[in-house]
């Protein structure tokens, strides 16, 4: 690669948040369609009877028919070249979703624009929200009737806390759809082609349609003209900073269904969307893309996509330096040499084995057990220690046992291996020490499962416990007998003790009992 600092200008490595059937794969469909890697959209859904439907991992994902894993899919367009990580958007998702937000340098949050924000499009955005992260709105299924467009954009400030801009407006929706007014580009992009076929309408310098358009005379049209001069006048002003600080989101209007405003929305989106930005260590030091030094994380391990090896992937951020197969690098926290030789790159329609790779790009190294989640290499000498991935409180609980007791081996060596892998949380009670598991969601326990009896030949009991409160107590302040059965004390894996309350009235009828005790929400 002769330019590094150019190549790294053109990545734009982004997740897609929604809540589910608002149209995330739809949109994520249309994009490959423009950078012709799939031919006809329905092949991402598709890839399931592909050869990746052979692993295990998708196995699971057939049968509930959600998509489990945080996929990465690569593809060029319009002279960039683009990472979409896919979250899953299903209620039950899990803890991987939130750190592969920490992988990305933006979000797009595609809405149903008849249903508004819904629960999972607010608790993926308060991750987005809380890291900074640009953000921009596609309000989706402009051809069915939705929701006044004033009032969506509005919703956005008011339940999610953040200034809007509309880059685009739409004329009339559902039925009476006509088409979008783009501001940016300053034309109307019709929903429908024209008496002579034109899809496009170029406008006047003050932003009317020309005389003698049909259009013009449509109260829509009018409509359309008179909400964007009221949104523009009482609304905010077109401010990139604010836009890169996270604090202002750009909106777009569209319907992914019919591929109608997702190709100006990608376009538009490409040039506001940040390319990939320094990254701080644990030191508080700034590491820059256009270091000489390879550096890059560890955000996900998933296992055996290819289930005639029991090999594992860990998904890598590359945050500065360029990636060359076959280079040694260091594993932060074991001060490890490892070689990257058996490395793949997540191009939309295959995997293929990557030569090279610059920040902003997601490689997928072999993992035989080496890696753990939120881990650091590097090459050369200067150590690297990026901050520590968030970590999330598990609010789901479970008793986890061997079904069969002579198996034992198996199962703790299963347990130990996942739990490192960041897959569930394990604790064990305090005095009977048996294992209980915590998660942020149910189909991390189904994963799980699912995971010890193919890879461990374990079958497991599970035992649920239901939602729980969990809160860490320092050590020096514990006295065994504050547990109850309504706050059962367990120890996590670094043997720190904490406290599992039924509710909030058990929390805090522990907190007026022990007053002077301080009780933490994460360790
Ligand atoms: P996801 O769960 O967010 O990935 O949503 P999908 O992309 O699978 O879409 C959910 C449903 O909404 C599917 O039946 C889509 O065909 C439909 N859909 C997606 N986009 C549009 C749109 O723009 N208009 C209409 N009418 N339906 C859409």
């Amino acid at each position: 690669m002769s330019n590094i600092t150019d190549e790294i200008s053109k990545r734009r490595t982004f997740a897609i948040i929604s809540h589910p059937d608002a149209g995330k794969t739809t949109i994520t469909e249309q994009m490959l369609l423009f950078g012709g890697v799939v031919r006809e959209a329905g092949t991402v859904k598709g890839k399931k009877s592909g050869n990746f439907a052979k692993s295990d991992w998708m196995e699971i994902e057939q049968k509930r028919g959600i998509s489990v894993t945080s996929s990465v899919l690569q593809f060029d367009f319009d002279g960039k070249r683009i990472n979409i990580l896919d979250t899953p958007g299903h209620e039950d998702f899990s803890e991987d979703t939130y750190r592969t937000l920490m992988a990305v340098d933006s979000a797009v949050m595609v809405i149903d624009s008849a249903k508004g924000i819904e629960p999972q499009t607010k608790k993926l955005f308060e991750i987005v929200k809380q890291r900074h992260i640009p953000v921009f709105t596609f309000f989706n299924k402009l051809d069915r009737d939705g929701r006044d467009p004033l009032e969506l954009m509005a919703e956005l400030e008011d339940i999610l806390g953040i200034d809007t801009y509309p880059m685009n407006w739409p004329i009339g929706s559902g039925q009476v759809l006509q088409g979008l007014y783009n501001m940016y580009d300053n034309k109307v992009e019709l929903y429908k082609a024209d008496a002579n076929g034109n899809k496009e309408i170029p406008l006047e310098a003050d932003g009317n349609i020309a005389d003698g358009n049909v259009l013009k005379e449509n109260k829509i049209w009018r409509d359309a003209l008179d909400e964007v001069e009221l949104v523009q006048m009482a609304g905010n002003q077109l401010d990139e900073d604010a836009i890169l600080r996270g604090e202002l989101s750009p909106v777009f209007f569209g319907s992914a269904l019919t591929n109608f405003g997702v190709e100006s929305f990608l376009k538009t989106y490409l040039k506001y969307a940040p390319a990939p930005s320094a990254k701080h260590t644990v030191d508080g030091d700034a590491v820059e893309p256009e270091s000489d030094q390879f550096s890059g994380f560890v955000f996900k391990i998933q296992a055996n996509m290819n289930p005639q090896h029991r090999d594992r992937i860990a998904f890598v951020r590359i945050v500065s330096g360029e990636f060359q197969r076959g280079m040694d690098v260091t594993l932060g926290r074991e001060n490890k040499k490892i070689r990257l030789s058996n490395v793949t790159q997540f191009m939309a329609d295959s995997r293929e084995n990557v030569e090279t790779a610059v920040p902003g790009d997601i490689i997928g190294v072999y993992d035989t057990g080496t890696f753990q989640i939120g881990d650091t290499i590097f090459s050369g000498k200067k150590q690297i220690q990026f901050e520590d991935l968030p970590t999330f409180t598990p609010e789901l609980f479970m008793r986890v046992s061997a079904k069969n007791v002579m198996k034992q081996k198996s199962f703790h060596k299963g347990i130990a291996q996942l739990v490192q892998e960041g897959t569930i949380q394990l604790y064990s009670a305090w005095s009977s020490g048996d294992y209980i598991l915590g998660a942020v969601g149910q189909l991390q326990f189904e994963v799980f499962k699912f995971r010890m009896e193919n890879e461990y030949n374990s079958e497991i009991v599970l035992e649920p416990m239901g939602h729980k409160i969990a809160r860490w107590i320092n050590p020096e302040q514990l006295d065994e007998k504050m547990a109850s059965s309504r706050n059962l004390l367990v120890r996590d894996r670094f043997e720190q003790p904490l406290f599992l309350f039924e509710n909030q009235f058990a929390e805090r009828w522990f907190k007026d009992k022990y007053p002077k005790v301080e009780l933490e929400s994460k360790l």
